[in-house]
């Protein structure tokens, strides 16, 4: 299908409002017509090079809006449904997800890459040119497709102007409280479903992935 998106050329550039292409969903995946959009710190760090993407790149990743479409094997929502999305996946299966950590989830190895889960783009200019994704979701367009594993079902009544900022700057805000921490991975995991900064122990290295 075709929309409209903001989208990035590279460092620096202007943000330019215009049509590109959107694949259906896959498997597991859902197609979300995006409703409402916080513009975070973190997209301004893409367009100003301090965190290196993919470009063309369409930004935005606190996000809420109504479920379109699912692909295959989709079970968690379905067409009508509220969601927020959430740029951290979460399986619910990895060692991460059954120890409380959701925010280290192995799926997130892939949040960097600006592709899907299955390492393919959905997105593309009119010529056929990828585009990446920013962290799964890519929220400042008017239509995303996101994996299952980064909606979250809200009801109905809860207007997704507000809810969108569960995306990433409430639960951010949140999780940077002072709070006590009772271990090392609980001092290196301040943030939990979505939002904010996850350090990746498993990952092997030490940097820490902001979004
Ligand atoms: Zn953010
Ligand atoms: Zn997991």
């Amino acid at each position: 299908m075709r929309m409209r998106a903001a989208t990035l050329s590279g460092v620096k550039q202007p943000l330019i409002v215009q049509e590109v292409e959107l694949d259906e969903p896959k498997a597991n995946e859902v197609l979300v017509r995006m409703v409402a959009s916080g513009v975070c710190h973190s997209d301004l760090h893409v367009i100003t090079g301090y965190i290196d993407r993919p470009y063309p790149v369409i930004l935005g990743h606190e996000g809420a809006g109504i479920v379109e479409q699912v692909g295959p094997g989709v079970t968690k929502v379905k067409p009508g449904d509220h969601v927020v999305l959430t740029y951290l996946p979460a399986c619910g299966k990895c060692q991460w997800c059954h120890r409380g950590f959701p925010n280290m989830c192995d799926q997130g190895q892939h949040l960097r890459s600006g592709k899907m889960l299955d390492q393919t783009s959905r997105l593309h200019t009119l010529d056929g040119q990828d585009i990446s994704n920013f962290l799964f979701v890519s929220t400042w367009a008017e239509y995303s497709v996101v994996p299952e594993l980064s909606v979250v079902l809200v009801p109905d009544y809860v207007p997704l102007e507000k809810a969108c900022l569960f995306g990433c700057g409430f639960s951010t805000g949140l999780a940077r409280r002072p709070m006590p921490c009772t271990s090392a991975l609980e001092r290196a995991s301040p943030s939990w479903a979505a939002g904010g900064w996850a350090r990746r122990p498993s990952r092997g290295h030490a940097s820490v992935t902001r979004a």
